[in-house]
């Protein structure tokens, strides 16, 4: 029985080590000429930009998601780099640490603001609550049996009170209730400001209780990792084939067109590509979904987030400098407006990302893809756009540090159209939907209405996305399949 897989990146290549285990015969098509999907990475003028991952959950190894890793080869023998630092935030003369200690985390920000005293102790007891949360990766939720569903239940009675204070505030909201203006600010770097306010209590947990760090290598090698596994385990990966449509007959998911005209057929097809895409352009907007026809018009509840991401090589080693460091510099245009601080990271703990000697940093913005997108009809505009303010951050990048004035040089800035043009993220999205206090109906089944045999994966099913989520819904993509098929137990 044969598994088309569309699109190969981490959810892609997760559906199809999975469907390889279960003994299905499969194949992903992806339309660019690597797999990895934007979990990637390029190499400029000797220097490894890292396209992706800033922290991967699921590297604590007693976690359900740690064995997944293992199991699809993405995490195993990989060492993994553990900062000891979340962020370093200089904010009016002060400096605010996030360390990965929490108890140590707890007495820097007491001394920094004796004052905000209740609500710094709220705020660590609230991440330790989340220290045992798990993300539930073993059965889809419509797959779980009514014990499965007590036994999350259960699983999140620590979070209770948390929800309850929290569960219907955003970020922004919530950091009002600190005092001490720096603390504020390291509070708001942690996650975008207009998302659920927990969700910083569950990221800051996440890296605290060590299950958020950086496997070695970055995100190019993990997805390579993953693509030999799958190889290994008999898959076929067909590079630059871009799925064109889905071919549907008498309600049944046939296989797909590809742009070059070549059919190829299927017995299910599991898209992994962004739903957006996979809806309105792969079934020509035939079939509808309601609960992402929402989800797409209400940006209020459901925004999406995209970025300018600013490369630099450096002739310094900055191994002494703080990895994420967010910093006021003077201010600096920015699409028709301007910034007055930066965000950047340093890569020092990965050997391969820089020569000996230097460094690889990047500096990350929030971006409008609307303005981006109308920059690139002029292509000249567009390119002088992104080379002007690459150099005005150098130049903020210089000013802070006066010691690398003339060590910093640019290499490349990534619009949200690039992100777009390269891996077809939907107007440039890093991750899903953002999850917000009024959304609702966040997990998706991967099905659509009126088709049979097509089973989708990938973030778009489990906001807010990222990696993780990619890689329990291409596996879930499978079990489902598995369980039509009357296949198990799952492998
Ligand atoms: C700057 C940045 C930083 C990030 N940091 C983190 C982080 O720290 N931690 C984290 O967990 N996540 C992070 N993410 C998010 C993470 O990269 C994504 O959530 C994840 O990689 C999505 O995987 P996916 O397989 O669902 O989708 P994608 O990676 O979008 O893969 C979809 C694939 O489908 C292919 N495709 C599309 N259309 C077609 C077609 N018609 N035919 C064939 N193939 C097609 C695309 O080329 C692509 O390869 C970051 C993303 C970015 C951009």
């Amino acid at each position: 029985m044969r598994i088309v897989i569309i699109g190969g990146g981490i959810a892609g290549l997760a559906a199809g080590i999975f469907a390889q285990r279960a003994g299905f015969d499969s194949v992903i098509l992806e339309q660019h000429s690597i797999a990895g999907g934007l979990c990637t990475g390029w190499d400029r003028k000797g220097f490894h930009i890292d396209g992706c991952i800033h922290w991967l959950t699921g590297t604590r190894p007693e976690t359900d998601l740690y064995r997944l890793w293992v199991e699809t080869g993405a995490l195993g023998n990989t060492e993994v780099y553990q900062p000891d630092v979340f962020t370093t935030v200089e904010h009016d003369g002060e400096t605010v640490m996030l360390y990965r200690d929490l108890d140590r985390t707890r007495e820097h920000l007491l001394e920094v603001s004796p004052d905000d005293r209740a609500e710094i102790e709220r705020l660590i007891d609230y991440t330790r609550r989340f220290f045992s949360f798990q993300m539930p990766c073993g059965k889809p939720f419509d797959l779980m049996s009514i014990p499965d569903r007590i036994r999350l239940g259960m699983s999140m009675k620590d979070l209770r009170p948390v929800m309850k204070d929290l569960g219907k505030i955003t970020l922004g909201e919530y950091v009002e209730r600190v005092k001490h203006p720096a603390i504020r600010e390291a509070l708001r770097s942690g996650v975008v400001e207009t998302y659920s306010a927990y969700i910083l209590l569950f990221t800051l947990a996440t890296f605290m209780s060590g299950n958020g760090d950086r496997p070695a290598g970055g995100s190019r090698a993990l997805a390579k990792r993953m693509e030999e596994r799958y190889i290994d385990l008999g898959g076929k990966i067909e590079l630059r084939r871009e799925v064109k449509e889905i071919v549907v007959r008498e309600g049944y998911a046939r296989g797909v067109l590809l742009a070059d005209g070549t059919e190829v057929y299927g017995d299910y097809v599991v898209p992994t590509c962004d739903t957006h895409i996979t809806i309105q352009r792969l079934l020509k907007g035939e079939y509808t979904d309601r609960g992402f026809e929402e989800k797409y018009a209400n940006h209020r509840a459901y925004p999406l987030f995209s970025c300018i991401y600013a490369s630099f090589g450096v002739d310094s080693d900055l191994s002494a400098y703080p990895a994420d460091l967010v910093f006021q510099a003077t201010p600096f245009a920015f699409e028709d407006g301007s910034r007055d601080q930066l965000s950047i990271k340093h890569y020092c703990y990965e050997p391969s990302f820089a020569p000996e000697g230097k460094s690889v940093v990047i500096a990350y913005l929030h971006a409008s893809y609307d303005w981006w997108k109308q920059k690139r009809e002029n292509m000249d505009a567009y390119g002088a756009e992104k080379t002007r303010l690459g150099n005005d951050i150098v130049q903020r990048i210089e000013a802070r540090f006066p010691e690398l004035r003339g060590e910093v040089t640019l290499l490349d800035v990534a619009s949200p159209v690039t992100y777009e043009r390269y891996c077809g993220a939907y107007r440039g999205a890093f991750m899903s939907f953002g999850i917000t206090p009024e959304a609702k109906n966040l997990n998706h089944d991967g099905r659509i209405k009126g088709i049979k045999n097509l089973y989708m994966g990938g973030q778009w099913l489990m906001p807010p996305g990222g990696v993780p989520a990619a890689l329990v819904t291409g596996k879930w993509a499978v079990q489902r399949i598995c369980r039509a098929e009357k296949i198990g137990p799952f492998p």
